[in-house]
């Protein structure tokens, strides 16, 4: 055993992680308020290496304090960068009662749900469930969703710190922490890659509304968060502005996270965003513009969605304009054929329609020529 002191560091890095290991580090003491760095923590996981922050490295020797999870007592590097010590103590137990033991099985048949129908790819993808007011169980980095064990996963506070579990979690966890944080009917969290809604993300571009009657009430207007490096608190952060009033985001250039009250739940979104979207370009594709629902019967769907408890920008009536059920807050909604409402959706960008003006005027142009 032995304990390297680096209380005078304020971060705690992979470089000096990696330089206690070549040390010979089994544990590292440092200061309270250090923060901790997701690759740093992820490396002294990997590498058995404990964390003591210096007040408990006084109250016992450092052998003593060795976590399940050795990262656990630290602020990790969040949305709360900096911050210390999180304010109500989590309670690592709650990852061993029946309550947990049964999430954890749903959040195992989820995740092979997300394999099986090709939303995540890689180790990528991932679910959580907020299990207490700051104990979070997710899934671990680096391991497939289609693979996953209830002993794969591990419990975080709503900091990121891991405080249960042998595997170290998930890097993207800051994204769901930061939808529990803003949203307290957010129970679960799921965050995938369907290829269809993903191909939405990329263009920056969301689907349309009043096409198909589930679409509008399980989901409804879907935001589009902007493009930042994932696993960073930029990008967690991203979803802010949305997340109470939608409960699906397209990422951009990366795929959809949603949130519902269980992580069934939160995993249907995601199924009905993705085959919605995959409708959408399978209908452009016969070469007619979509039909849609009126407005009388769009209200319908709203009211029913209502009276399911969920989310929607549009029961927000100061932001009702013309045409709302359909284009509110949506300037830039496309389905590959354009189907315009007011004008104002699925109209193609100025830059397309001045390439399509010079396209028609080339090919008349060449044509008078040829004659
Ligand atoms: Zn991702």
């Amino acid at each position: 055993m032995k304990s390297i002191d680096l209380t005078g560091h304020k971060l705690l890095a992979i470089r000096d992680a990696q330089s206690a290991q070549s040390a010979g580090a089994t544990s590292i003491l440092v200061c309270e308020k250090c923060v901790l760095t997701p690759s740093a923590r992820d490396f002294l996981a990997q590498n058995n290496i404990a964390l003591v922050t210096s007040a408990q490295g006084k109250a016992a020797s450092s052998s003593a304090q060795v976590d399940a999870a050795p990262a656990a007592k630290l602020s990790a590097y969040g949305a709360n960068s900096g911050a210390a010590l999180s304010k109500t103590a989590p309670n690592p137990r709650l990852f061993f009662t029946p309550e947990a033991e049964a999430i954890k099985k749903e959040i195992c048949a989820v995740g092979r749900k997300l394999w099986m129908r090709q939303f995540v790819d890689g180790n990528g993808g991932n679910i959580s469930y907020r299990i207490g007011p700051n104990e979070v169980i997710c899934t671990p980095t680096l391991v497939s969703k289609f693979d996953l064990t209830p002993e794969d996963l591990s419990m975080v506070d709503l900091e990121g710190n891991q405080i249960a579990g042998t595997k170290p979690r998930t890097s993207e966890i800051f994204l769901h922490l930061e939808i529990y944080k803003a949203v307290s009917e957010a129970k679960s969290c799921v965050h995938c890659h369907p290829p269809h809604a993903t191909a939405y993300a990329i263009t920056g571009r969301v689907p349309p509304n009043m096409v198909i009657p589930e679409f509008e009430v399980f989901v409804g207007k879907v935001a589009i968060s902007p493009y930042k490096t994932p696993g960073t608190p930029e990008f967690a952060q991203t979803v802010i502005p949305y997340v109470k009033q939608h409960n699906t985001v397209l990422l951009a250039n990366h795929g959809i996270i949603c949130w519902g009250d269980t992580v069934t739940h939160a995993e249907w979104y995601a199924e009905v965003l993705e085959t919605y979207c995959w409708t959408l370009m399978l209908a452009a594709q016969l070469g007619v513009p979509i039909s849609r629902i009126s407005e009388e019967q769009g209200s319908d769907l709203l009211a029913i969605k209502k009276k399911l408890g969920l989310p929607d920008i549009r029961f927000d009536t100061s932001r009702m304009k013309e045409c709302q059920l359909s284009d509110l807050e949506v300037p830039n909604s496309i389905a590959l054929t354009p189907t315009p409402c007011d004008g104002s959706t699925g109209r193609p960008a100025e830059a397309d329609l001045e390439a399509l003006i010079k396209s028609v005027t080339d090919a008349v142009m060449g044509a008078i020529g040829e004659k």
